[in-house]
């Protein structure tokens, strides 16, 4: 079976130091996490940055450049960086594509608009196809995140229209309180919609964490895990680090016998070399 690429997603844009005291918050913290996920066998790190005084999610150039710049020094990680702003918040257009011109190889991508934590997250139609002029004009290639099957329907559509190109590569975020249940059926049943061609990821939020998790190492897809998704270790236990995830998800992978991708061999995989 094709090698596992695991990804790390830091820090998210909502969760605060109340909710988890573990929540890298500053430019340096974020720094240090991403690099003891790639230590501990992460080949991507999706990257949300926070205001220095707020500590609230920005999409500010600037504050990337400080997380984006030190991880291309000491590590050769596959970097996703966030365009969905603050999600709900719903940021304008060119603010929350801002990152994509620090040129990471890949950029998140929401297919669609969903309701989310008392309000909406809208990724209306033209957004997203101003999003994927953007990453088309600057080679970023989109890691489309499908929250329900709608979102598949919509970027197979803008395939077709010429709008991304193939091999697509899916993000499933499944068991949001308002998006698609983190089971097995309900997984099953948006795989069945992706191109054969296709690569995945899978993102189970909360406890949904280690049984998509295992869906994704059975099948022959790869893993998202870390502080955005889900801050607990295991039931009533807050996660230390990201890095913990990360840990786990490798000795769990190993034991099953399928090998650990390195950024590169994660390169060659979703066809970004
Ligand atoms: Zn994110």
């Amino acid at each position: 079976m094709e090698k596992l690429i695991i990804t790390a997603a830091i820090t998210g844009s909502r969760i605060t130091r109340e909710i988890t005291p573990h929540i890298p918050i500053t430019q340096a913290e974020i720094v240090q996490s991403a690099y003891e996920c790639w230590q501990a066998g992460a080949s991507i790190v999706h990257i949300h940055v926070r205001d220095p005084n707020t500590g609230q999610g920005t999409q500010d150039v600037g504050v990337f450049r400080q997380v984006v710049e030190p991880l291309r020094e000491k590590t050769d990680l596959i970097l996703c960086l966030t365009t969905s702003g603050i999600p709900g918040r719903n940021l304008p257009t060119e603010d929350r594509i801002a990152p994509v011109d620090l040129k990471p190889e890949l950029a998140s991508f929401d297919a669609g608009s969903i309701n989310l934590g008392g309000t909406v997250f809208i990724n209306s139609p033209e957004f997203l196809d101003r999003a994927a002029e953007k990453m088309k004009e600057t080679g970023v290639k989109p890691e489309i995140e499908i929250f329900d099957l709608g979102m598949i329907v919509t970027s197979l559509r803008m395939r077709d229209q010429g709008k991304l190109d193939e091999p697509l590569h899916f993000q499933f975020v499944l068991g949001t309180p308002w998006g698609a249940p983190a089971t097995p059926k309900s997984f099953l049943h948006l795989h069945e919609h992706i191109p054969d061609n296709a690569t995945w990821s899978i993102i189970g939020i909360g406890k949904g964490h280690l049984p998509m998790s295992m869906m994704a190492l059975a099948m022959g897809g790869h893993i998202r895990v870390g502080l955005e998704d889900n801050i607990y270790y295991s039931k009533g236990v807050l996660a230390e680090t990201n890095a913990q995830f990360v840990e786990r998800i490798v000795k769990i992978a190993r034991e099953y016998g399928r090998e650990i991708a390195t950024p590169d061999e994660a390169r060659e995989i979703l066809s970004i070399e």
